[in-house]
């Protein structure tokens, strides 16, 4: 198996977030690549660098307002007398359709969900080449490879068409898919990162083509707090083609396995052409959110398991923070998904 991986993705350092409204260093540090790269590279992995496909591919998922925003706010929020270092919103309108804000601190509220996504000089280059990361995985597999594993950093699955949040700011798991659309009539997302994939959820809610699947903590106490719940089923052609399997804070391996069960069943009847995992590794017992009680050996079952599915697959890297066995629970599952694999 090939894992793809750029440097660009190493600048993006975000320095704060509010947790319950207190401030908190950010968690989504460069030192994750340097875990996840001793994990793919421990699984046996050879690297890859992604060239760069140019913005066709991200717009095909993001507004042209919304990259334009990305690419320039920095720049302009640093003209703004006594501004914060970074970009971080402080005002959100209550419905986003009303007039579109021209100036910078409106865009951010407007563009932002939460304080978890600061914006500083990097972080439109690490985006971008995360992006790139995964466009790469993409193509790689609709040109033969049976699995990729796209080491994207800064994370996606929280960003949608034109927000970010969440510490995510393009969804790379949503780009590899609507790139894989290309060869394949119909495409399933698998997404097991600890919270959520709202953002992917969003993407394709109105939509058949794409089966985005969720296992992830209960948001009825926890991030992303609006979304995640059972009854969200898709909306219109989309309407069955979004499941979500929100798990009891807490659970370890035994339930997470049974929803992986669940979801595979979903993904069978589906009979996708191609599958993307969107691979959070935050369900860890030991990762800093707590969410859930998933073991090292949890990520070699859940890997085995999604390889039986027999599809080509992109695996993209989703959250999953700085703690001891961040490098393990990636070589856990790319191990548990090689020896499976057909
Ligand atoms: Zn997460």
């Amino acid at each position: 198996m090939k894992f793809v991986f750029s440097e660009a993705q190493r600048r993006h350092d975000p320095r704060h977030f509010l947790s319950s409204g207190a401030p908190q260093p950010n968690p989504e540090v460069p030192e994750r690549v340097n875990r996840l790269l001793a994990g793919a590279r421990a699984a046996g992995l050879e690297e890859v660098a992604p060239p760069d496909y140019g913005a066709e591919a991200i717009a095909a998922i993001h507004t042209p307002e919304y990259l334009q925003f990305l690419e320039t706010i920095f720049a302009r929020w640093q003209r703004i007398p006594e501004a914060s270092a970074e970009v971080v919103p402080n005002i959100h309108p209550d419905r986003r359709d009303f007039s579109y804000p021209t100036s910078a601190v409106g865009q951010a509220g407007y563009h932002m969900a939460d304080t978890a996504c600061p914006i500083s000089a990097e972080t439109w280059q690490s985006a971008y080449w995360s992006a790139q990361t995964a466009v790469h995985a993409a193509r790689m597999v609709m040109d033969g490879e049976r699995t990729v594993y796209g080491l994207s950093r800064p994370p996606g699955h929280h960003a949608f068409a034109d927000l970010a949040g969440g510490f995510c700011f393009l969804n790379n798991a949503a780009i590899a898919a609507q790139e894989l659309r290309r060869a394949y009539d119909r495409v399933a997302i698998l997404d097991v990162d600890l919270h959520h994939g709202n953002g992917t959820q969003g993407i394709f809610y109105r939509r058949s083509d794409v089966l985005t699947v969720s296992i992830h903590a209960d948001p009825v106490r926890f991030y992303p707090f609006f979304w995640g719940h059972a009854s969200e089923r898709g909306e219109g052609p989309g309407l069955g083609c979004n499941l979500n399997l929100p798990l009891p804070r807490g659970s370890g391996d035994g339930p997470f396995l049974e929803a992986l069960d669940a979801a595979i069943r979903r993904i069978r009847s589906y009979a996708p052409g191609a599958l993307v995992v969107a691979l959070g590794l935050d369900a860890f017992e030991g990762d800093p959110f707590g969410g859930l009680t998933v073991s090292t050996d949890g990520f070699a079952r859940i890997g085995e398991r999604c390889a039986k599915l027999g599809l080509p697959t992109a695996i993209i890297q989703e959250g999953g923070y700085v703690c001891d066995a961040l490098g393990d629970n990636l070589t856990a599952f790319l191990t548990g998904f090689g020896s499976s694999a057909a």
